[in-house]
């Protein structure tokens, strides 16, 4: 199936184009609907099925550029991926204007991510651990938010993330759309969703 068979804004649209994604992947084609929706939603799906574009698409369909505040947090086990995560937001973001992403990880120095938070942004990319301290320092404020997404939400919990998790959901708004990919669905993972999303659709690819 096309993209622009999506309600997605046009300069979304285009930009997918140029970047030469012509069809949606199978976990685009199921999720993207819900999605758009603003349904919460549990999706199995691994590194390489496109599940970046997927939430990617998601939360810039609904950002408001012209509130300069963070609107979306994605959450990620490691620094690889949320790298990884956030350079695949920003080229998707190409088409709209000075759409701000920052990351936010564990090994990197506090100081220079704290200036980086003064500076304000649209969506927020990291791992749990450095999120959770600069929340405790009162360096951020998550009280905008209006969707997160856990990536990799497994591993996290393998990780030993599942506290530090805790600790950041609950300083979200109530209010808010909630995504939740993982490779695999152990009990604990049906916990979690249980207690962090509602109503959520579920898809498997
Ligand atoms: P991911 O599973 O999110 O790590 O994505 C795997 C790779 O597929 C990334 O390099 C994306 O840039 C690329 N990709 C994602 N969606 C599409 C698409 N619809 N068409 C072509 N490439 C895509």
């Amino acid at each position: 199936t096309a993209f622009n068979t999506l309600p997605l804004r046009t300069e979304l649209l285009d930009n997918l184009a140029s970047l030469e994604y012509l069809k949606m992947t199978p976990i685009q084609a199921e999720s993207l609907p819900l999605l758009l929706q603003d349904r919460d939603l549990i999706a199995q799906a691994k590194t390489g099925s496109g599940k970046t574009a997927a939430f990617g698409l998601g939360l810039l369909q609904k950002l408001q550029v012209e509130n300069f505040h963070i609107q979306s947090l994605v959450l990620c086990p490691t620094r690889e991926l949320a790298d990884q995560v956030a350079n695949e937001i920003r080229r998707l973001a190409r088409g709209l204007h000075n759409v701000k992403v920052l990351t936010l990880c564990g090994g990197q120095p506090f100081g220079p991510q704290a200036q980086s938070l003064k500076q304000g942004a649209h969506i927020l990319v990291g791992t749990p651990g450095r999120i959770d301290d600069h929340l405790r320092k009162e360096n951020l404020r998550l009280d905008k938010i209006n969707l997160l997404v856990l990536d990799e939400a497994d591993r996290m919990l393998d990780m030993g993330f599942q506290d530090t998790l805790d600790a950041i959901v609950e300083q979200l708004p109530k209010t808010r759309q909630t995504l939740l990919f993982s490779a695999t669905f152990p009990e604990k993972i049906a916990s979690l969703a249980a207690r962090y999303l509602n109503k959520p659709e579920r898809v498997t690819v």
